[in-house]
């Protein structure tokens, strides 16, 4: 089985510092839904993991992110894609859960729900706590510049870059992944 984890916000759609509270408020990156459908063309199950603490800040709860979710879902089927599981971690950071990245919970969760092991899977984010996550969870982290990307890009010092793969977005990003993962 070909598995690819994708964080949401600023991979998939436009990131906003005002936290994505609506369907309204969810537009997806140019490229990145037919990315998504390129990955299924090539038997990849691709499932997405979010922290989304708006909803442990009250800003909007799990009926709005549901809404969301299938504006997404929805988006990506219409196109002939597919995403075959949507993991997010609802806590605010004071909450000190186990699943909010860069802690590993939601990617445990992914690897017993598929019933495999991480090791070795793409998995592509924007931000450090993406890149801290795939790296504790043995996969390869993959960052991309769109979102918080160019931000993290600039955090992040030479030798930290070792072992990241980087791309001009989710785009850009799956041709590699389907040379490198098929
Ligand atoms: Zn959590």
């Amino acid at each position: 089985m070909k598995l690819v984890i994708l964080d949401r916000d600023g991979v998939i759609n436009e990131d906003s510092d005002d936290y994505i509270k609506s369907p309204e408020e969810w537009i997806p990156i140019d490229g990145s839904i037919n990315a998504i459908c390129e990955l299924g063309r090539h038997d990849f199950i691709v499932v997405v993991a979010t922290n989304q603490s708006g909803i442990g800040r009250g800003l909007f709860d799990e009926y709005d992110l549901a809404r969301i979710h299938q504006k997404m879902c929805s988006a990506i089927e219409d196109a002939g894609g597919f995403i075959h599981g949507i993991f997010f971690c609802p806590h605010a950071p004071h909450e000190n859960c186990n699943c909010r990245k860069p802690k590993t919970g939601l990617l445990s969760a992914i690897a017993s729900e598929f019933n495999l092991s991480l090791e070795g899977i793409p998995f592509i984010g924007d931000s450090l706590k993406d890149i801290e996550a795939a790296r504790s969870s043995h996969c390869d982290p993959i960052l991309v510049k769109t979102g918080n990307g160019e931000k993290t890009l600039a955090a992040i010092s030479g030798k930290d870059l070792k072992g990241i793969t980087i791309a001009t977005d989710l785009r850009h990003a799956v041709p590699n992944i389907i040379d490198r993962y098929s």
